[in-house]
């Protein structure tokens, strides 16, 4: 099955906040879609409400074949294992060597055993570059280094697709590149992946489709050159004026 993702009609609302007005797209497998747009324009709740960790107002998220809106929680759990997520703040358990917070899920969750769920998250280290970190307490890590656990946690779970909200938002700059590294060496192994973010390089270099949210819609879609290079929108040609 090449859709992964197909989202229809999804609306949000916060009250009377209508956060996500209408909002209808679809995500093929292996492809690296990278959200841009204002702060505040939504990106987040969109991102939340693909793995209904935030329960859309209408419309429906299909994932896989499976139409996650209106499942019960035990079946939607079950998917969910299948959609990593990584935060803007790593949100690592602080209380946990780096090894520990990788093998937790797959351990409590999955029930593989222990030494498996340890041989994969040091393979899963040694991808992201921080094999000697094993042992090591978040505390003690860069927020560069933390970022990387956190991707390494999330792919322990053998996902199918990675959504990521402004993973290097938090990270002083010469950190951002390191953990760009590693998303990029993903997209290249063909994960399936959803960026939302505001760094316009990776955007360029490694989305295939960039979409731009503002005002509750998805205003625009396209590749990078499209949307970069010729914009439609007037709201996408402000967007790109102010930032770039
Ligand atoms: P972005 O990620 O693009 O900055 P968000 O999705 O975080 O935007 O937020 C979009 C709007 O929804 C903002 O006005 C925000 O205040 C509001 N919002 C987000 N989450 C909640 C919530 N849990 N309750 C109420 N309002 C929220
Ligand atoms: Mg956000």
């Amino acid at each position: 099955m090449d859709k992964m993702l197909e989202i229809k009609h999804l609306q949000k609302s916060y009250g009377d906040h209508q956060v996500l007005k209408d909002i209808s797209a679809e995500i093929d497998n292996g492809q690296v879609i990278c959200v841009i747009g204002p702060s505040g324009s939504g990106k987040s709740t969109f991102l939340r409400c693909l793995n209904l960790l935030e329960t859309p107002t209408a419309g429906t998220v299909t994932f896989e074949g499976q139409e996650l809106t209106g499942l019960n929680e035990k079946d939607l759990d079950d998917l969910r294992e299948k959609m990593g997520m990584v935060f803007q703040n790593f949100n690592l358990f602080p209380n946990m060597t780096v090894l520990n917070n990788i093998t937790l899920a797959p351990i409590k969750v999955k029930g593989i055993d222990q030494a498996a769920a340890e041989k994969t998250a040091l393979e899963l280290l040694t991808k992201v570059g921080l094999a000697d970190k094993a042992d090591a307490y978040p505390t003690s890590l860069s927020g560069g280094q933390q970022q990387r656990v956190a991707i390494a946690r999330a792919l322990a779970m053998n996902p199918d697709v990675m959504l990521f909200d402004e993973p290097t938002s938090a990270l002083d700059p010469e950190m951002v590149g390191e953990v760009l590294e590693v998303m990029k060496d993903l997209a290249q192994d063909g994960m399936t992946m959803v960026v939302v973010t505001h760094e316009m390089g990776f955007a360029k270099e490694v989305a295939d489709q960039v979409w731009f949210m503002d005002q509750g819609y998805i205003q625009e879609q396209g590749t990078p050159e499209e949307f970069f290079d010729h914009p439609t929108s007037d709201r996408a040609k402000q967007f790109l004026k102010k930032i770039l």
